[in-house]
């Protein structure tokens, strides 16, 4: 994969698409295309993908519901929460989750595209990925592990320059 993790999960964090920062994922705030317009990537990259965005959803929540209460109680102190307060609380608490969504599919498409780079069956047309390759060529295709070392039933390959080559 020739894009850098800081790009995918810029692209993510716009509510583009990490691979080819193609915008307009969703239909509507809680529709999501099943796979980007621009390149193909299929989104659900696998059973259980969004378990990921869940998570993310719920962190941010978390976050600002424990930052906010921290600041009315530091504002409010040592006076007790107001019918006013607990209700922006809870406002909160049903609003971020639902502006936070499509953030959370993208940001979070990025984030396993960072642990999980691109395979064949994303259904990524190569070229998008072949124009966005840094100068001096494409990296080797496969496993490190795999193409490191030379295949057992080639013998006479004794320098590590011509492993690599045609098969
Ligand atoms: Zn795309």
């Amino acid at each position: 994969m020739a894009l850098s993790g800081s790009l995918l999960l810029r692209r993510g964090a716009m509510r583009r698409c990490p691979v080819c920062g193609q915008g307009h994922l969703f239909r509507r705030w809680f529709l999501m295309e099943s796979a980007c317009p621009g390149c193909g990537l299929v989104f659900r990259r696998a059973p259980g993908h969004w378990l990921g965005s869940w998570f993310l959803n719920v962190l941010v929540v978390q976050s600002v519901l424990v930052a906010g209460i921290s600041v009315v109680v530091a504002l409010t102190w040592p006076a007790r929460l107001n019918a006013w307060s607990i209700g922006l609380v809870v406002a909160v608490a049903l609003s971020v989750p639902a502006l936070f969504f499509p953030f959370s599919r993208t940001i979070w498409t990025a984030i396993d595209l960072v642990m999980r780079p691109l395979d064949f069956d994303d259904g990524v047309d190569p070229g998008v990925e072949l124009s966005q390759l840094p100068p001096g060529g494409p990296r080797p295709r496969g496993r490190p592990w795999e193409r490191s070392s030379p295949s057992p039933d080639s013998p006479g390959r004794h320098d590590p320059r011509e492993s690599g080559g045609s098969r």
